[in-house]
């Protein structure tokens, strides 16, 4: 009898197919005997455990006493030296090459002394968090597959909802990090003010100079790179005036064009500095524009008193970015967006293929495959609940105070050494500063300075421009950097400024 088929095929190639499988055992079974060795043997497990946990404990042991900032000459070029082959290479191999080009050269972002850019955290639990995620398996995309990494996650998204002070009826989703957040959040407001392409050369942001660069490239991205971007005028600390603000908006009415989306900061990158949230949130309001505020950096300050109060009127936000591989002190690749009407975020994000019909029979939470960009994703929610629940909420909010008052504390200090002018006393834990030498350009000395600290490498801290003036910035945001280690930094910082300034 002929046997049907769901797509009709051509008769000959039907045949051909049923008799290779059939009578191919030999082949199967050789084919099987290869592809088994993807399974570890009880023995190579075991071999695994062993040896890595050798390496992590090692790696542990000493990153507190690795130099920050580590270059070679060849800049790790011996990774290449051994490409990708058909067979593999033993574990002590692979461990080593990791050690010598990767694990030992560039920043080190778990060094104490860290203080460049955003430090990142990577407290350990997580790292059991993503172990026991990629052992497990469980795909924490729809609620069908997994009800209980999909109840983690959104678990996590309602805790930080109230931690900034978002209302019920807020949702989110955990992202890579902050750039994709920001992203998903501009689409959000976009599709929420209902702009469509011929809108975008007339649609108005308004940011500030020191807005992070990814809002920019969100809007490329999200094709708006014709819109108009305003740079609102500062107050003399680095925020956003509101007064400025109100202006600009109702000159740009006044002309015609579209505005849509204000951008605010609530910490900035560059100097740390928390734009006046309560009063944007009001012009808003008044003038029926979408408020997001950028809090990769600062909007888990909130968990203690000391960031509180600056960054009062976060919560009358439209949409919020939070990044906990910042300052939830996370490893690298935790996002969070959190929009304060969740409805808002199916119209830019939802979708669904045939292949998933079966899958929204039992939706007791809403799915985050149906609010964000991604399908299959990476079971983010362990790396962050692990540690939370082991751990308790409290340690996070000392650390986050106490890198507050590490920030005063080096402001104040700064403040009384020779030739140091400081920028603004620190809203968070982000000090400027910068040296002025009695004679020749102030701008070339601190770039020379940063080099040296760099070349050194005990301490990493980085420099920034504010307008056309350079200064050097000392970020405090790891949780391994505590009093002794703003202590030394301070004291290779004032020894490299008298070696450059005798020669
Ligand atoms: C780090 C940062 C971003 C970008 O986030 P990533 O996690 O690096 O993608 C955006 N805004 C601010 C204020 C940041 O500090």
């Amino acid at each position: 009898m002929k046997k049907s088929h769901l797509i009709s095929q051509p008769e000959n190639h039907q045949n051909l197919q049923t008799q290779n499988t059939i009578s191919n055992h030999e082949l199967l079974a050789d084919l099987e005997q290869k592809s088994r060795s993807l399974e570890p043997s009880q023995k190579e497990l075991e071999e695994l455990f062993r040896k890595t946990e050798a390496y992590a404990k090692q790696h542990l042991d000493n990153v507190c006493d690795t130099p920050a900032y580590v270059t070679s000459d060849d800049r790790s070029i011996g990774l290449l030296s051994s490409p990708i082959t058909e067979m593999g290479i033993s574990l002590d191999e692979v461990l080593q090459q990791l050690y010598d080009h990767v694990d030992h050269e560039g920043l080190n972002s778990g060094s104490p002394r860290y203080l460049g850019y955003i430090p990142s955290g990577g407290i350990v639990h997580s790292a059991f968090g993503d172990f026991l995620a990629a052992i497990g398996g469980r795909y924490a995309g729809i609620f069908h597959s997994s009800p209980g990494a999909v109840r983690m996650e959104n678990m996590l998204i309602r805790w930080m909802a109230g931690v900034v002070g978002y209302p019920k009826g807020s949702g989110g989703y955990l992202s890579s990090g902050g750039s994709i957040a920001n992203l998903s959040a501009i689409i959000i407001a976009r599709e929420a003010h209902g702009l469509r392409g011929a809108d975008y050369d007339r649609a108005v942001i308004y940011m500030t100079e020191h807005t992070h660069h990814c809002v920019d490239k969100a809007l490329r991205i999200a094709g708006m790179g014709s819109s108009i971007r305003r740079r609102v005028a500062e107050d003399g600390r680095c925020r956003m005036s509101a007064e400025a603000l109100e202006k600009t908006i109702a000159a740009d009415k006044a002309s015609g064009l579209e505005p849509w989306l204000i951008v605010g900061s609530a910490g900035t990158t560059n100097t740390g500095t928390v734009d006046p949230l309560s009063d944007i949130a009001s012009i808003a309001r008044s003038n029926n524009l979408w408020f997001h505020v950028d809090g990769a950096y600062g909007a888990f300050f909130a968990l203690c008193p000391e960031g509180k109060d600056i960054l009062n009127g976060m919560n009358q936000s439209d949409s919020l970015v939070l990044d906990p591989h910042k300052t939830l002190f996370l490893p690298f690749g935790s996002g969070a967006l959190l929009v304060r009407d969740q409805e808002l975020m199916g119209p830019a994000h939802g979708g669904r293929g045939a292949y998933m019909i079966d899958m929204d029979s039992d939706a007791h939470e809403l799915s985050p495959a149906y609010v964000s960009p991604e399908l299959t994703k990476h079971f983010r929610g362990l790396r962050m609940w692990l540690p939370l629940k082991l751990l308790g909420v409290a340690p996070f909010r000392a650390a986050l105070s106490e890198k507050i008052y590490l920030a005063r504390y080096a402001y104040e200090r700064l403040n009384t050494m020779n030739g140091i002018q400081v920028g603004p006393y620190p809203d968070l834990s982000i000090v400027t500063y910068r040296y002025v030498p009695k004679k020749g350009d102030a701008n070339e000395f601190n770039r020379s300075l940063v080099r040296n600290l760099h070349k050194d490498g005990r301490v990493f801290m980085t420099s920034t421009q504010i307008g056309s003036t350079v200064v050097m910035r000392m970020a405090i945001g790891s949780f391994r950097t505590h009093l002794q280690d703003i202590d030394e930094s301070l004291e290779i910082l004032q020894n490299q400024i008298k070696q450059l300034d005798n020669c």
